[in-house]
């Protein structure tokens, strides 16, 4: 089956559709939302603007469906997912072609995306065959075991940075632990979801197990998480709308898990391998436009190397070429949408007024001709800020970096925990010493020492302070999908 026209004029428009009870379904309402392409900034889609009443019908799809997923068996649990996993990656391009498009991220970033959207069900594929519980045996012979049953119906609502990597990153092991699934992608990029639709009914994933709704946050994501039979949220997204849905969860005791923001320091220390430490955390500051999670925004270099450093960063930055998404030579493409093109350039200007210097960038970038609309920002660097302004503190989301020296491996640390996040951290030395004590001390959910973004997907992922609550990956994925019940048995 192929589903996607690669080359299709900017005229083609793609109207996508919610998949309920394993058909491809328009929202009940017939109201839709616009979808542009950021490299044009012209529409190109229709997104179904989904509401309660599409949910019923999911919720009411899924609860049929529930009682034969939970039993069905570990091994036909495997087959489905591996065979999505398989699917995924027979269609690798064009899916990838899709992502590029609908996001903005440059084609060879979005193939690497949809290979790990692939890796990503055939490990949870792999996990339903592995997944075993924990038995503890008392000295007068009683045993308890644990049960891990599915928690029921639970929700995944997904950003737009990485839409079919991180969408697959939950929908995956909620299946796999036996759940049926209700999930919602950003309305901004929502078209390699739909395109899942139809690799789950090619797969043969019986309906009703996953059911994925199209719409905007504040309508349909607000309306999966308060929906009664809806157990656990598994949410990832900004900490503003984070906040939001534990305010509403909590008092419910709904499972949650959040993946929220990041502001992540990069430490380069003197004794770093420089070559090794430029190259990095140039590729940790702008890959996708600096729009992942992980990407490394407050540079910090011990004060010894940090003219030398600074050069050469700003050298390599300089080096990335800004350009349409199907260019396979550029590096950096369209920031997602106008909003955020708008919010990106009012933070460099904010960092001026608080005393930023530009050293790089700072620019949008216009192209010619059908791209002369897209939105495009050149890779930007701001030195000068002090540690406490809004520029350091906030997450931009961008091809924007601060970079700063210190002079301790004290005042290092003080700079990279003063901040209200803690979701990743990348640090360069080669003292073994260091490295272990710093990253011991440093308060974020995930460290990179002399390396960025390497990711094991048995390891637990996730955040610190503003960046979150709960671990994704493994068998943190698994267990937080699963309800654990003690049995208690006296022999
Ligand atoms: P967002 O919070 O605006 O939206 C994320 C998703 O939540 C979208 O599907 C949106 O429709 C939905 N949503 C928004 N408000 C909602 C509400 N009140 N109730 C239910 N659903 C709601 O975030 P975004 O702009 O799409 O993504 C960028 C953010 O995501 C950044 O802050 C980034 O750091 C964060 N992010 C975090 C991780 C991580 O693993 N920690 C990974 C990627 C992105």
């Amino acid at each position: 089956m192929s589903f996607f026209k690669p080359n299709s004029p900017s005229s083609f428009t793609m109207k996508i559709l919610n998949y309920i009870n394993g058909q491809l379904t328009p929202p009940v309402s017939g109201q839709y939302l616009p979808n542009f392409e950021p490299s044009t900034g012209k529409e190109y889609g229709k997104v179904p603007d989904s509401d309660v009443v599409d949910l019923e019908l999911a919720i009411s799809a899924a609860e049929k469906a529930l009682d034969g997923w939970k039993i069905t068996s570990a091994e036909d649990k495997f087959k489905v997912l591996n065979r999505i996993a398989e699917l995924i990656d027979q269609k690798n391009e064009e899916l990838a072609q899709a992502e590029s498009r609908d996001q903005g991220k440059n084609i060879k970033q979005a193939r690497a995306e949809i290979t790990r959207a692939a890796q990503n069900f055939r490990f949870f594929a792999s996990a339903t065959m592995h997944f075993a519980s924990e038995a503890h045996p008392m000295e007068d012979g009683t045993l308890n075991y644990t049960l891990r049953q599915p928690i029921g119906i639970v929700g995944c609502i997904s950003p737009w940075n990485l839409p079919l990597y991180l969408f697959s990153w939950k929908i995956a092991p909620a299946l796999a632990a036996g759940n049926c699934v209700i999930a919602k992608p950003s309305e901004v990029t929502p078209v390699t979801a739909f395109l899942l639709s139809w690799i789950c009914i090619e797969a043969g994933l019986p309906s009703g197990v996953l059911n994925i709704l199209h719409g905007t946050g504040p309508k349909t994501g607000k309306a999966l998480v308060e929906h009664p039979k809806v157990k656990a949220i598994s949410f990832t997204g900004s900490t503003r709308a984070g906040a939001e849905i534990a305010a509403f969860a909590a008092p419910r005791f709904k499972k949650l898990s959040l993946e929220l923001g990041g502001k992540n320091p990069t430490v380069v220390f003197a004794d770093c391998d420089f070559d090794l430490a430029v190259a990095t955390s140039v590729r940790g500051a702008f890959t996708n436009q600096g729009e992942i999670c992980l990407c490394g925004s407050r540079v910090y270099v011990e004060k010894s190397i940090y003219e030398r450093f600074k050069d050469a960063y700003v050298k390599r930055a300089e080096s990335l070429a800004v350009g349409i998404p199907s260019d396979e030579t550029k590096n950096l493409g369209a920031i997602v949408s106008k909003l955020h093109f708008d919010k990106i350039l009012n933070c460099i200007e904010f960092a001026k007024t608080e005393g930023g210097k530009v050293i790089l960038g700072g620019n949008a970038l216009v192209l010619t001709g059908e791209n002369s609309g897209g939105w495009f920002i050149e890779p930007t660097i701001i030195e000068g800020l002090p540690a406490q302004c809004q520029t350091n503190k906030e997450e931009i989301f961008g091809p924007v970096v601060t970079i700063q020296p210190f002079e301790t491996e004290t005042e290092a640390l003080h700079l990279a925990n003063d901040c209200g996040y803690g979701l990743s951290a990348t640090v360069f030395t080669t003292d073994l010493s260091k490295a272990h004590r710093f990253a011991a001390e440093l308060q974020s959910g995930i460290v990179w020492i002399n390396c960025w973004l390497l990711r094991d997907l048995r390891t637990p992922f996730g955040g610190v302070k503003n960046s979150g609550i709960g671990r994704e990956g493994g068998w943190d994925a698994m267990k937080f999908f699963t309800e654990p019940k003690n049995v208690c048995v006296k022999i």
